[in-house]
């Protein structure tokens, strides 16, 4: 049973997802965080819950896909590893959609934005949980968080990091502005441990 999303979570959709709103599937490699290099489909699912200023994904455009309309897709390429992304993926009812990709052979990545609790039957079909919050709390039923990643921006300060919630953390200065790389590398060398994310597919101009 999917948790309700508390109020201030709001919008987010969910249906019986058999039918997703998909912004678009395409293949790349991994450019951030802990899987960085790795070939990946991704799947971006539409909309947002949040409007962050800095966002540069069009996630508000898409198509309707069906269940079966996707994994076709996704196995048209290559990978063994798929990012459900956005948009913000949890908005979405993506517990069949999972369910048919393990199946079908693929290893699960999700990037959240953290607000919202997923369906506790995700927890075991997605191995790899990357959490970029864009809100100070963390939704509790986040329970797997594999890495946190903070965009390191003018507001941004160290105090925020829930340094419990996960075994790594990453800094990725905004929109890769020097001010901001010079900032998380300020804040790295009070918190050695933590780590600098930068967007290498970018730097590649891979999609
Ligand atoms: S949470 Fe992510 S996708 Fe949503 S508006 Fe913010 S940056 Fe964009």
């Amino acid at each position: 049973m999917i948790p309700p999303a508390s109020k201030d979570q709001m919008p987010v959709w969910r249906g019986d997802g058999k039918v997703l709103q998909v912004n678009e599937i395409f293949y790349s490699i991994e450019g951030e965080g802990l899987r960085v290099g790795q070939p990946t489909t991704f799947v971006r699912l539409a909309r947002c819950n949040l409007r962050c200023f800095f966002c540069d994904t069009e996630f508000d455009s898409f198509r309707e896909m069906t269940l079966a309309q996707i994994v076709k897709k996704v196995e048209r390429y290559s990978a063994t590893w798929v990012c459900l992304t956005g948009g913000e993926p949890l908005g979405q009812n993506i517990a069949p959609l999972c369910r048919a990709l393990v199946r079908a052979g693929f290893r699960l990545h999700i990037e959240t934005n953290g607000t919202i609790d997923p369906d506790p039957v995700l927890c075991d079909l997605i191995e790899h949980w990357t959490v970029s919050p864009k809100r100070r709390k963390i939704a509790e039923g986040l329970t797997h968080i594999t890495e946190l990643k903070y965009v390191v921006g003018q507001a941004f300060h160290e105090d925020v990091v829930d340094e419990h919630r996960a075994k790594y953390i990453y800094l990725q200065p905004e929109s890769s502005k020097p001010q901001y790389i010079h900032k998380a590398l300020d804040i790295l060398t009070r918190h050695p441990n933590w780590r600098l994310s930068c967007r290498i597919h970018k730097i590649l101009h891979l999609p």
